[in-house]
């Protein structure tokens, strides 16, 4: 299976002790023309992976990032933490 990850976000609510927040505190989301043209590179691999060092569906964009993403992936993979404060 080959994949491509893509961390749509840096934020996250959580606090794990492995996490590389708790000594760099990364904040941020990517913008959603940047995911649009990566998204282009979608269609050539198995899964398409949108995690990171972040929560997902914190990104404010999720929505319309995932109809993207469905239109041009085979399958999506999110790791959730469904927190969202
Ligand atoms: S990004 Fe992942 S590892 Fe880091 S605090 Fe959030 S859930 Fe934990």
């Amino acid at each position: 299976m080959n994949y491509i990850q893509v961390e749509v976000t840096r934020n996250c609510s959580e606090k794990c002790l492995v996490c590389p927040h708790r000594k760099w505190k990364m904040t941020g989301e990517m913008d959603l023309n940047l995911f649009l043209k990566v998204s282009n590179l979608f269609p050539n691999y198995d899964v398409v992976y949108l995690q990171g060092w972040g929560e997902p569906l914190q990104h404010s964009k999720i929505v319309e990032m995932l109809e993207i993403a469905k239109k041009k992936s085979k399958k999506i993979l999110l790791e959730l933490t469904l927190t969202m404060n």
